[in-house]
C-alpha cells in the first residue's frame, strides 16, 4: 500500500469524538434520513424515526449530485435549514454532502459532520480544503475505487490538516445487474487492517433496493462496521430521490429492534432508542459494557503516559509516595463529590501505581539493556 502516513494503522484504532457520540468506539452508531431534504415536515418526521430507533445522527443531502443534470439537485441553504432544525428538536446530530468550495462554506458551521460523495472521492482540490477544517469528514468509497485510491483521498484530507475521517463503505460498481452496486463487506475489514480510522457502512447506495437494506446492515455490523448510514425516508414512494432503496420509517425501527444482538455477537453495542427509554437489563448491560470500554481505555492511556514519564526520571526515583498521596487525595475529593465512596478509591489508586512503578522499572532496565549491547565508540 502507498505512502499511507496518516490514514495508515500506525497504533491505535482512531475514534472520533464529535459533540457527545463517538465513532470507532464500542457503540455501533446509526445515522439515518431521506437521501434528499424535500420539507422541514419531511425532516421532523425522520429525525423522529432516527430518535426512536436509537439513532444518533441525521442524515440529508441538500447539494445533491446527481447522475442526471434533470433529476432533483436539492435545496440548497432552504434545505440546510429543515436539516439543522428537525435534528436540533430530537437531539441529534446532523450530516450532510458538500460538493464544492461554496456548498463546504455554507454548510461548514452548521452541521456536525461532512459528507463527501462516492463522485467526490478523487475530487483533489475539494479533499484538500476539508483538511483546513476541524468537522469530521464522512468519506464514501468512488463507484469504483480500489481500497488503495479510497485511503490515499483520506490522506489527502489528514495530510492536508484534519484528522477526523470517517470512511465509508457504499458499494461499488461490478458486472452484477441485479442491486445497483455490490457492496463490499470486505473492503471494511481491508480498510480496518491498513488504517486506524473508522468505517462506517451505507448499504442503501450498494443495494439500491429496500429489501436487502436490513441483512446489509446486519452484515456490515457483523464484519466489523463502526456505524451505518441508511436512506429512510417517512413516504418513500413521493421521495424526490433513491425512493426504491429508502426505508419505510417502521423497517428502520425495526432494524434497530434486531441490531443490538447482532452487535452483542461481535462485542459491539447498540441500544434501540426504544429499549433505551425504558431501561432494560440489557439496555443498562449495553451502557456498563460502554463505560467499561472507555475505563480500560483511559487506564492504557494513562499506562502510556506513565512509560514516558519513567523516562525522565532516575531509577531510584521512581516511586515518589508524596505525589501518590496527593494524586489519592485529589480523586477521594472528587469522588465524594460524585457519590463515589473513598474507600473504592483507597483501593484502586494503589494497585494502579503498583503497576505503573513496575512498567517504569521494567521500561528503564530493558532501554538499561539495550545499551550496554551497543556501547558508546563501539563499532
Ligand atoms: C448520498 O448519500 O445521498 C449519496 C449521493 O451517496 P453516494 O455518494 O454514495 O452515491
Ligand atoms: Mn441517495
Amino acid at each position: 500500500m502507498k505512502d499511507l502516513r496518516l490514514a495508515g494503522l500506525n497504533t491505535e484504532r482512531s475514534t472520533i469524538e464529535v459533540n457527545g457520540v463517538t465513532i470507532g468506539g464500542k457503540e455501533i452508531i446509526l445515522m439515518g434520513g431521506p437521501c434528499a431534504v424535500e420539507s422541514s415536515i419531511q425532516m421532523s418526521q425522520s429525525a423522529e424515526t432516527v430518535k426512536k430507533a436509537g439513532g444518533k445522527i441525521l442524515r440529508g443531502g441538500v447539494f445533491k449530485p446527481r447522475t442526471s443534470p434533470y433529476s432533483f439537485q436539492g435545496l440548497g441553504q432552504e434545505g440546510l435549514n429543515y436539516l439543522v432544525q428537525a435534528a436540533k428538536e430530537q437531539d441529534l446530530l446532523c450530516v450532510t454532502e458538500v460538493i464544492d468550495t461554496l456548498s463546504l462554506e455554507l454548510v461548514a458551521d452548521k452541521v456536525d459532520i461532512i459528507q463527501i460523495g462516492a463522485r467526490n472521492m478523487q475530487n483533489f482540490e475539494l479533499l484538500k480544503l476539508l483538511g483546513k477544517i476541524t468537522k469530521p469528514i464522512i468519506l464514501k468509497r468512488g463507484l469504483s475505487a480500489t481500497i488503495e485510491e479510497w485511503l490515499l483521498a483520506a490522506e489527502y484530507i489528514m495530510s492536508a490538516g484534519n484528522p477526523r475521517v470517517i470512511l465509508c463503505e457504499r458499494g461499488i460498481r461490478t458486472y452484477e445487474p441485479s442491486t445497483r452496486n455490490t457492496l463490499d463487506l470486505s473492503a471494511v475489514g481491508v480498510a480496518k487492517e491498513l488504517s486506524h480510522l473508522p468505517v462506517i457502512v451505507d448499504p442503501s447506495h450498494a443495494a439500491g433496493r429496500r429489501d436487502l437494506i436490513s441483512a446489509l446492515a446486519k452484515a456490515a455490523v457483523a464484519v466489523g462496521a463502526d456505524g451505518l448510514l441508511i436512506e429512510m425516508h417517512p413516504n418513500p414512494a413521493k421521495a424526490a430521490s433513491d425512493g426504491p432503496q429508502s426505508l419505510y420509517p417502521e423497517q428502520f425501527v425495526q432494524l434497530a429492534r434486531e441490531l443490538g444482538k447482532v452487535a452483542g455477537s461481535v462485542n459491539r453495542v447498540f441500544v434501540c432508542g426504544e429499549q433505551g427509554d425504558k431501561e432494560t437489563l440489557e439496555s443498562l448491560r449495553a451502557q456498563i459494557d460502554c463505560i467499561d470500554q472507555t475505563l480500560i481505555e483511559s487506564l492504557a492511556a494513562r499506562m502510556q503516559i506513565v512509560r514516558k514519564v519513567g523516562d525522565q526520571k532516575r531509577l531510584d526515583r521512581v516511586k515518589d509516595a508524596s505525589r501518590e498521596k496527593e494524586i489519592i487525595q485529589r480523586l477521594v475529593n472528587l469522588g465524594t463529590e460524585l457519590q463515589l465512596s473513598p474507600e473504592l478509591i483507597r483501593k484502586i489508586y494503589p494497585l494502579i501505581f503498583e503497576f505503573a512503578v513496575q512498567s517504569q522499572i521494567r521500561n528503564k532496565l530493558e532501554k538499561e539493556k539495550e545499551l550496554s549491547c551497543y556501547p558508546i565508540g563501539s563499532n
